[in-house]
């Protein structure tokens, strides 16, 4: 049993840690969405892209995740700085 916990306080630490990063963000989003925000590709980057609902759009395109992009900057918060 010991064991079981190590291992449940190991995953309930990678999801905190995880989820710290990832609070406004969905879990894909497309390539149009990214750059628009001023997501950047890392130079030799790969990731898996498949077709998914984009998270800031809603379209169904070729998506990835927003780290891949250095998490861009979120629609939400470049709404509340044009304000
Ligand atoms: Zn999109």
């Amino acid at each position: 049993m010991t064991n079981d916990r190590e291992l449940m306080l190991a995953f309930a630490g990678e999801i905190l840690l995880g989820t710290d990063d990832d609070d406004n963000y969905p879990d894909w989003i497309c390539d149009d969405c990214a750059r628009s925000h001023g997501g950047r590709w890392p130079e030799g980057h790969v990731a898996t892209f498949h077709e998914d609902t984009c998270g800031w759009c809603g379209e169904s395109k070729d998506v990835t995740q927003p780290r891949d992009w250095g998490y861009p900057r979120a629609p939400e918060e470049a709404a509340h700085a044009a304000d």
